[in-house]
């Protein structure tokens, strides 16, 4: 076999070194004097021992190895080599090859007219200046590349080629080694090149079929087409876990007494979901490897995600394949005599892959039922899940997501939830993206690439801005600002999959709004303006710097969350100032200051102000109880619980629209009161919704509008566990002539006939 390889290479050699020749055993002494010989005769040149460089002498283990290189003042020629193996004890020759350039031999006066010329010296070649110089003609080279134009490393050296004197420049970016030729006596770049890293031989890569954005439109319900697209960074290897990968995890307890985040990372007697999962990952650790691989059927467990189903899904039946424990786990909570303990609890793996085809055979198809059984044997939830989060850690990793083992671990998915109270559901948790189930008329969210995208925002920022991230004035950083920050990852890695082309839904997007700052009063709406005001920057960025604008806003938006690591309250100012800071210190592709006008520009037109004097645009609602708040009575966790009087409940409220400095609230203002189109609306009948919504004019600023809201004690549906229904009305401004609201207030109500009759 050796042997063979062996040829073939002899065979393959080219003339482009100008002499080239090998000498077999025996047949001349082991030595650089009998080679130069051999090669004056045959060239009728004059080469001497000076023209070569020894670049090594080697024992390996069958012989010795010299090698020397062509040189010219000092500056070795480029593929040029004299190798020598010889035998260890008797210094016999083994094999000698050589490639020799007759050419440079032959202008060797030429060339060292030129390397004067250029006033190069030995010296000169090694200066800062020229370094500097060439440096800049790299980095303008690099610069130009469309996918990967980020230096991470450079190595150069200098050669002669065809009498150029050169300096062979090779770049490690991302994705992949530019190799850059610059003339030294040009100075300009006379050769380029650029390949891509190969695949790591530990993944496989499969085609399959997956929908780009998502199987069908929220709002339309219209259908889009799946496409053949590659699943990249499946593992070649697994832990090869058993039956029950996490039963040394038994003997280990998690009382709730002991949860600590912060005290956990200093004292293991306490412990948090990151300590938890960090024993895990040990465990794991410990098991050896097995293969998968088509042969022995392919699990979807990869770089980015591994796929796991629930572990409740195992009561699902009909399941047409055997459910097997997987090393990923979820966080369970269990109570005895009235102590909470967490357990850690393996998912379950997927479906088998069997071959490229098997993969390709599953077919995508929206059942009107959204049957989770047939989904599961289907097998296409588990691909299109593992489509979704590669694409997104795979972008954001071109985009400057590279901080190591956050951006490179994987994130554990968990399909089929079969618990009936988390239907119609995605959400993050703990390094886990979850899905549920679906009911008919709803859209199947682990076929929705934008919603993968957003949990998966929660993520990133999980990973980046830390496990002890606190945002200002939200519990369990359920906050507005971590909504708008989770649209707008999502909405990063729609552009740069789409590149701004439209699709139908987008611009049904949330972050596709006009809601201004201070003008909501729940988290939902509130993140609709933060979320809102950076989709709007990253528009302009694109405006002004096309697609290079999307890279760089991607990695300042990534530099400000590694800013904001383990902010202990962070507040939409706080987050928007970060942004600035890290705008003003630039990096490796962006100016400082690259944003500023940018940002300040768009958080102006969204009614905000950095200064502490600025008066925003207001939208106040008085009633009965005072001043409708975020936490007042009629708001979202305070409902007004009311039984009027004969079944009718009546409250008057009090608008009083402010313009603000920034001018955002314009007069004559739309007020429409939405009843039934708002989410989860309808389960309170009020007054007048037939004519939905109710429309008002506010003429100018100081006119204060009486919105009477009157709805029946009887539910149109029960939407409450305790039989009642909990709905808001929905009061919306609008500009003149805009589609969409600049200001958005909830009023509450929660009716329950029953409970009044008693
Ligand atoms: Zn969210």
């Amino acid at each position: 076999m050796k042997k063979t390889t062996f040829l073939a290479s002899l065979v393959f050699m080219s003339a482009a070194y100008g002499y080239e020749a090998q000498v077999s055993k025996g047949t001349l002494p082991a030595t650089m004097d009998a080679m130069i010989e051999k090669v004056n005769v045959e060239t009728s040149l004059r080469f001497s021992i000076n023209d070569f460089i020894k670049v090594e002498d080697l024992q390996l283990a069958t012989s010795r190895f010299e090698m020397y290189v062509q040189a010219h003042q000092g500056v070795p020629v480029s593929k040029t080599a004299v190798r020598i193996w010889s035998d260890k004890s008797t210094q016999e020759l083994i094999l000698a090859e050589l490639h020799i350039s007759e050419e440079d031999k032959k202008n060797e006066k030429l060339l060292a007219q030129k390397f004067s010329k250029a006033r190069f010296t030995s010296a000169a070649i090694k200066s800062k200046s020229l370094a500097r110089s060439v440096s800049k003609l790299i980095t303008e080279e690099i610069a130009r590349h469309k996918t990967d134009s980020k230096i991470l490393g450079m190595k150069s050296k200098d050669v002669w080629v065809k009498g150029d004197l050169v300096r062979e420049v090779e770049v490690r970016s991302r994705r992949g080694l530019h190799i850059i030729t610059i003339s030294l006596l040009k100075n300009k770049v006379t050769e380029k090149s650029y390949t891509e890293f190969p695949q790591s031989e530990s993944f496989h890569n499969l085609k399959a079929n997956v929908y780009p954005i998502y199987e069908e439109v929220e709002a339309t319900g219209e259908k889009l087409p799946y496409e053949v697209k590659v699943l990249k960074y499946i593992n070649a290897s697994l832990a090869d876990v058993g039956e029950s990968p996490l039963a040394e995890m038994a003997s280990l307890k998690f009382p709730e007494e002991l949860y600590n985040p912060i005290l956990s990372e200093i004292d293991n007697s306490f412990w948090s979901e990151t300590s938890l999962r960090k024993t895990i990952e040990g465990l794991v650790k410990k098991f050896p490897l097995r293969s998968n691989d088509l042969g022995s059927g392919m699990l979807l467990q990869g770089k980015y995600v591994t796929i796991n189903l629930h572990p409740a899904a195992s009561k699902f039946t009909g399941i047409n394949f055997d459910l097997k424990p997987s090393v990923n786990h979820i966080v369970g909570w269990f109570e005895t005599n009235g102590f909470y303990e967490a357990k850690p609890i393996s998912g379950l793996y997927g479906k088998l892959i069997t071959s490229e085809d098997d993969l390709l055979h599953r077919i995508p198809v929206r059942l009107i039922d959204h049957d989770a059984v047939s989904y599961i044997n289907s097998g296409v939830d588990e691909v299109q899940v593992y489509y979704g989060v590669t694409v997104l850690m795979e972008a954001l990793g071109e985009m400057g997501f590279e901080d190591p083992e956050l951006s490179t671990k994987p994130f554990h998915a968990f399909l089929y939830d079969p618990d009936i109270s988390m239907k119609d559901n995605a959400y993050y948790y703990d390094n886990t993206i979850n899905f549920t189930t679906y009911s008919p008329t709803q859209t199947n969210l682990a076929r929705d690439n934008p919603t993968i995208w957003h949990e998966l925002g929660h993520g990133v920022m999980d990973r980046l801005m830390g496990p002890h991230l606190g945002f200002e004035g939200a519990r369990g950083g359920y906050g507005g600002l971590s909504e708008g920050m989770a649209d707008f990852i999502a909405d990063i890695v729609v552009e740069h999959q789409t590149s701004g082309a439209k699709f139908p839904g987008k611009e049904d997007f949330r972050i596709n709004n006009n809601t201004g700052f201070y003008l909501t009063n729940e988290y939902h709406d509130d993140g609709e303006a933060y979320g809102g005001a950076m989709g709007d920057m990253l528009d302009d960025a694109i405006a002004v710097h096309g697609r290079e604008g999307l890279y760089d806003f991607a990695d300042l938006t990534l530099e400000a969350m590694r800013l904001t690591r383990n902010h202990p309250a962070l507040s939409p100012k706080g987050w928007y100032e970060h942004m600035l800071y890290a705008d003003s210190l630039g990096s490796e592709v962006r100016t400082p200051g690259q944003f500023k006008s940018i940002i300040e520009e768009a958080l102006k037109r969204r009614n905000f102000g950095f200064s502490d004097s600025f008066k925003p645009g207001s939208m106040t609602v008085h009633f009965e109880k005072g001043e409708l708040t975020s936490s007042s009575p009629g708001s979202r966790d305070n409902p007004i619980v009311s039984c009027g009087t004969d079944e009718i409940v009546t409250h008057n409220l009090k608008l009083d629209l402010k313009a603000g400095e920034a001018d955002f609230i314009k007069f004559p203002a739309t007020v429409k009161v939405e009843f039934k189109k708002g989410a989860l609306q309808g389960a309170i009948k009020w007054l007048g919704e037939e004519a939905n919504p109710t429309i008002y004019t506010v003429a100018s600023e100081g006119d204060i509008l009486d919105i009477p809201l009157s709805a029946h004690l009887e539910c149109e549906t029960i939407n409450q566990p305790d039989g009642s229904c909990k709905d808001y009305a929905y009061l919306q401004i609008f500009n003149q002539g805009s589609l969409r609201p600049v200001a958005k207030k909830r009023f509450y109500l929660k009716l329950n006939k029953a409970e009044c009759i008693k």
